[in-house]
């Protein structure tokens, strides 16, 4: 199995790496063009119909095969769009963004593109990244105007998993349950409250000019961004090395077509909406994913529906506790759970359904977390909000 990773760094550009951009944005809405008008989105049409038109620019063969791989992506995203009744605009690219997988190579702590014959584009590499990518296969390059980023990989063996973990990702936390009892949660009220905090400071940006406007907007967004992926970052790590620490494969629910739920006209309120779909599921689920990958760990994804609605025990409906509305009562077998744990557990128990491990519906143990003195991101919240009362 081959697992991939990516590195960025920052980096100034050549009028050559500037004049590459430029004509690669160019060959790619070429592309686009074509596909659009031609009505076709698979590689290997849009090859036979683009290579010839690609002539006029004088572009190495190995930018013309990327160009026309990336407009294929464009292409099929659009007609996703447009067959789920999008806006029908055709796609056009406006940034400035190259990623070739060919001929590139990295040597004496430079990325060397090629450009002219013997006459490669040099661009050095910071040693961070240097010492990221060695030992591993550099599988492409991805250039944008002042930012570089390789996509590395390595082959791994899949590890045959000794259990498995149930991940229910909330708005305010991650509630993880295992196939041997445990429960442990992580705290990411910090990430709501970082997002609501620039939601009411870019709200208070009253200037005239609609471009400073939408300036200074775009930089506050900028930096909610960095901060809430570094919370998350720190999240997905120590998700990913408990998983590690027991050879446990990770099984998570397939959220796409979340946002669908909250679009305008569906009746919700406009902070709640915006509340939800600021909610970063969706690169939590991608990070914990590729850093399981890359330790060889199994992760399965589970359909959503139901998953906190059911008694995790016995699989009836759950009934809300009036006093604490985030504990739950299954009202057939009196089994009393906080719901982000009863999520948890359904979300384990469906891919488990056919793991030959058996999950443990009584007699839960709970296990201590693993505490690293004075590092702080050991920083697992214990829950013991698991009961087994009988129905009288
Ligand atoms: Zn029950």
């Amino acid at each position: 199995m081959l697992a991939i990773k990516t590195v960025q760094q920052r980096y100034a550009p050549n009028q050559d790496t500037l004049r590459l951009l430029e004509q690669f944005r160019q060959m790619l809405n070429d592309c686009i063009q074509i596909g659009v008008s031609e009505n076709i989105s698979g590689l290997k049409a849009l090859s036979l119909k683009a290579y010839k038109q690609l002539a006029e620019h004088d572009a190495m063969s190995y930018y013309k095969l990327c160009a026309i791989s990336a407009a294929a992506g464009v292409l099929r995203n659009y007609r996703k769009t447009v067959r789920r009744g999008g806006k029908a605009g055709g796609p056009y690219a406006r940034r400035l963004r190259l990623t070739t997988c060919y001929g590139f190579k990295v040597q004496d702590g430079c990325l060397l593109l090629p450009h002219l014959p013997r006459e490669p584009i040099r661009i050095p590499l910071t040693p961070h990244i240097q010492a990221t990518i060695a030992g591993h296969m550099v599988r492409s390059v991805t250039l944008t105007r002042d930012k570089l980023s390789l996509a590395y990989a390595k082959h791994v063996s899949e590890v045959r998993p000794r259990g498995f973990m149930g991940l229910d990702c909330n708005l305010n936390n991650v509630t993880l349950a295992t196939t041997d009892g445990s429960v442990l949660k992580h705290n990411l009220s910090k990430v709501t409250r970082i997002k609501s905090a620039y939601r009411e400071v870019r709200s208070h940006i009253k200037r005239n000019d609609v471009r400073i406007r939408r300036q200074v907007a775009s930089k506050y967004g900028r930096k909610q961004r960095e901060k809430v992926k570094q919370i998350l970052h720190r999240a997905s790590k120590l998700i990913v090395n408990e998983a590690k620490r027991r050879h446990f494969g990770v099984v998570m629910e397939n959220l796409i077509g979340m946002r669908r739920l909250y679009r305008r006209g569906n009746g919700q309120g406009r902070l709640y909406r915006s509340r939800m779909n600021s909610w970063s599921y969706a690169e939590l689920q991608r990070q914990i994913e590729y850093k399981a990958r890359w330790e060889g760990l199994p992760v399965i994804y589970v359909r959503p529906h139901g998953t906190s609605a059911k008694c995790s025990t016995c699989g009836s409906r759950m009934a809300r506790i009036p006093e604490e509305n985030r504990t739950l009562k299954c009202p057939r077998c009196g089994f009393t759970v906080d719901r982000d744990v009863n999520a948890a557990r359904n979300i384990l128990a469906r891919g488990v359904r056919f793991a030959p491990i058996a999950l443990p519906t009584e007699a839960m143990v709970q296990e201590p977390p693993v505490r690293r003195a004075g590092n702080p991101e050991s920083r697992w919240e214990r829950v013991n909000p698991l009961s087994h009362e009988p129905t009288s």
